[in-house]
C-alpha cells in the first residue's frame, strides 16, 4: 500500500480562484473596503487598548477612479503592512490576518466588528484586474513596502516611500471589465454593499451650500464649498441600542432602506442578541396588501455591516420573508448552499428566535393598544395567518392575539369568542359552530338572517383562510366553521314553525325540479324561508365542497 500527500500547488488554484471562487465579479470592490475597513478597525482597536500611541485620528477609505491610467484605487489609513506582513498575509493564499488578529487579541476583539474570515477576499481582485499593486505601510516605524502581482504565482516584493501609515491597493482593469472604470457602476456598487460600513467611505468631492449670515439680503444666493462625498453611514440604526432610539429614528431608517417607499411601516422590531449567537437587526410591518404577490426580498441581510444578500430564504421563515428590514449576523454561514443552511443547527435557533421576537412585538401591541392592534389588523393579518400556518411555535403564541372580525366591525380572540358564542352557536352534537362569511355583499341576506338570530357571523376574507380554518378545526376540539350561506346552518338553526312552508310536499318537489333546471347541480335548493327578513327560497352549497375548491386554487397550504 502506497501513502503519500496530494500535493496542492499554487499554480492550479489560482486560475480556479479567479475563475470560480465568486459568481459575482463586483464583490471585489465589497472584499477590498471590507479589507480596508478592518486594517482600519484594527488601528482602532490597537489604540483602545493602548498598546501603541500612534493616534487613531479620523480615518476614512478612499475609492478612486484613474480613467486614463484604467486604475481604480482603494486607499485607507488602517494599520498597513511591513514588508514581512506582506509576505506573510499576501503571499499566503488562504491565511487570513483577519482571523489570526481576532486569535491573538480573543476576547477583547470579539465585538470590533472584523470582518475577514478565510484569507481569499482579497483575491477577488484578480476577477477583474490584470495586475494588482499594493503600496503599504505599516503603523510600525518600518519603511513602507510595494507589492505588484500580475495574476500569475510571481510577484515583486520591495520598498517603497509612502509616508502616511495605511494601504493603498491599486487594481489595473481589464479589457473586459471597463465598467469599473465608470463613476456609475462603482457608485452602485458602493451603495450596494458599503452603504453601512462602518469606516466612512470617499467617493469624489461634492458642493455643500454653506449657511447664509442673518442680516444676508433674501435673494442672496449661498456660497458652496467642496466636501468629501461620503457615500456611507457609519452608524445605523440597527448598531444601536433600543433604549438611544426614538420612533421617529426608526421611521427615518426605514426611508434609508427604501428611498422610494413612501408609505410608513405599521411599526418595527429591534432583534438584538448575543448569546448563544450574535444578531442584530431591524424588522419593519409594512402596510401588506391582500394578495399573494408581496415581494418578498426586501430583508437585507448583512455581516458586519457588508451586505451580502436580499435573498434572506432559508434564514428568515418563510412567512416573515413578507417583512423588510435588515439582519446583521455574522454567524449565518453563507458559503454553503440554501438547502444545507435550513438544516444547520445555528441557522434554526437564528429563524426561531426571529420568530419568537416578532410574535412576542405582535403580543405587546395586542396587550398596550387593542384598539391600535385592531385597526392595523386588516394591513398585518396576512403574515398572522400565514405565520399560524407554518409554524406551530408561532400558532401557540400567535393563538392569543390573532383576530377574528365579525361583520359588525367587532374583533374577538378566538378565546373570546368561543365565550360569547358558546350558549348559542351549537350544533346537535354539543360542537361549537363558527359562522362567517366571506364577502359582505354577496352573502348579504345570509348574514342577515344569521344576525337575526343572535349569531355573531365572522368576516374572514383573506386568501388563506380556508387553510386557516382547515387548521383551527384541527387544533381545537369540538368546533366547526360554516360559511352562513353554506348547508350546514341548518344543523344550527332551529327552524321557526311559523315560517315553514306552506307548500304541499307535490308542489315543493315540483318548485325544486323546476329550480334543478337552472341552478347549477353543486348548489342546494332549499325553499323553507329561515325567517321573515330573508328570501322564501335560499341556495346553498356544501361548505365541503367551496372549501376544497378554494385550498386547490391557493395551492396546498403553500402560497
Ligand atoms: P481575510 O480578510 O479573510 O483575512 P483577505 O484575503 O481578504 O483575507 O486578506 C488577507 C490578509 O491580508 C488580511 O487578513 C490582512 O492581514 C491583509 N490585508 C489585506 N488588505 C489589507 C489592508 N488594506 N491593510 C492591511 N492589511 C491588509
Ligand atoms: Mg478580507
Amino acid at each position: 500500500m502506497a501513502t503519500g500527500n496530494i500535493n496542492v500547488s499554487v499554480e492550479n488554484i489560482f486560475p480556479l480562484i479567479k475563475k470560480f471562487l465568486y459568481s459575482d465579479h463586483e464583490i471585489f470592490l465589497r472584499e477590498l473596503i471590507s479589507n480596508a475597513t478592518d486594517a482600519t478597525l484594527k488601528m482602532k482597536h490597537l489604540t483602545t487598548i493602548g498598546e501603541t500611541d500612534v493616534a487613531y485620528g479620523d480615518p476614512k477609505i478612499e475609492v478612486k477612479i484613474d480613467k486614463e491610467n484604467k486604475t481604480l484605487h482603494v486607499i485607507d489609513q488602517g494599520i498597513g503592512m511591513t514588508k514581512e506582513e506582506v509576505e506573510k498575509y499576501i503571499n499566503e493564499v488562504a491565511f487570513s490576518g483577519a482571523e489570526e488578529f481576532l486569535e491573538k487579541y480573543k476576547d477583547s476583539a470579539k465585538d470590533s466588528g472584523i470582518i475577514g474570515h478565510f484569507g481569499l477576499g482579497f483575491y477577488s481582485a484578480f476577477m477583474v484586474a490584470n495586475k494588482v499593486e499594493i503600496i503599504t505601510k505599516s503603523y510600525k516605524d518600518e519603511p513602507a513596502a510595494h507589492w505588484v502581482c500580475e495574476g500569475t504565482t510571481q510577484f515583486t516584493l520591495e520598498e517603497a516611500d509612502k509616508k502616511e501609515r495605511g494601504t493603498e491597493i491599486i487594481l489595473h482593469i481589464n479589457e473586459d471589465d471597463k465598467e469599473f472604470l465608470e463613476e456609475n457602476r462603482i457608485r452602485e456598487l458602493l451603495v450596494k454593499y458599503n452603504k453601512f460600513m462602518p469606516i466612512p467611505i470617499k467617493f469624489g468631492t461634492k458642493e455643500e451650500e454653506l449657511e447664509l449670515p442673518e442680516d444676508a439680503p433674501e435673494d442672496a444666493k449661498p456660497e458652496t464649498k467642496t466636501v468629501d462625498n461620503i457615500i456611507n453611514n457609519p452608524n445605523p440604526a440597527w448598531t444601536k441600542q433600543p433604549t438611544e432610539l426614538e420612533d421617529k429614528d426608526y421611521k427615518d431608517f426605514y426611508r434609508e432602506l427604501y428611498p422610494m417607499q413612501f408609505e410608513d411601516p405599521l411599526f418595527h422590531i429591534h432583534l438584538n442578541v448575543d448569546y448563544p449567537f450574535n444578531l442584530t437587526g431591524i424588522l419593519y410591518f409594512p402596510k401588506m396588501s391582500q394578495d399573494m404577490n408581496i415581494q418578498r426580498d426586501k430583508i437585507q441581510l448583512y455581516q458586519n455591516q457588508v451586505f451580502v444578500t436580499d435573498n434572506v430564504e432559508g434564514i428568515v421563515p418563510e412567512f416573515l420573508t413578507m417583512l423588510r428590514g435588515v439582519i446583521d449576523s455574522p454567524d449565518i454561514p453563507l458559503n454553503v448552499s440554501r438547502s444545507y443552511l435550513q438544516a444547520d443547527g445555528a441557522v434554526k435557533k437564528i429563524s426561531s428566535y426571529i420568530t419568537r421576537k416578532v410574535a412576542d412585538k405582535l403580543k405587546s401591541l395586542f396587550n398596550n393598544n387593542r384598539e391600535d392592534f385592531e385597526k392595523k389588523w386588516n394591513d398585518i393579518k396576512i403574515v398572522i395567518e400565514y405565520g399560524m400556518l407554518s409554524e406551530e411555535k408561532f400558532f401557540e403564541k400567535a393563538d392569543k392575539f390573532a383576530l377574528y372580525p365579525t361583520v359588525d366591525d367587532k374583533y374577538f380572540t378566538y378565546d373570546e369568542l368561543q365565550e360569547k358564542i358558546k350558549e348559542n352557536q351549537t350544533d346537535k352534537d354539543g360542537n361549537l359552530v363558527i359562522l362567517y362569511a366571506s364577502n359582505q355583499d354577496q352573502q348579504h341576506s345570509y348574514i342577515e338572517s344569521a344576525k337575526e338570530k343572535g349569531y355573531e357571523v365572522l368576516l374572514l376574507d383573506s386568501p388563506i383562510v380556508s387553510h386557516l380554518l382547515q387548521k383551527l378545526e384541527t387544533s381545537k376540539e369540538n368546533i366547526s366553521f360554516v360559511r352562513v350561506d353554506s348547508d350546514h346552518v341548518d344543523n344550527l338553526i332551529k327552524k321557526d314553525e311559523d315560517k315553514i312552508s306552506k307548500l304541499s310536499d307535490e308542489e315543493k318537489e315540483k318548485l325544486k325540479a323546476d329550480f334543478a333546471k337552472v341552478v347549477p347541480e353543486k348548489y342546494t335548493v332549499q325553499l323553507e324561508a329561515m325567517d321573515s327578513n330573508a328570501a322564501p327560497l335560499i341556495i346553498t352549497q356544501p361548505e365541503f365542497m367551496r372549501r376544497m375548491k378554494e385550498m386547490q386554487q391557493t395551492g396546498g397550504g403553500g402560497m
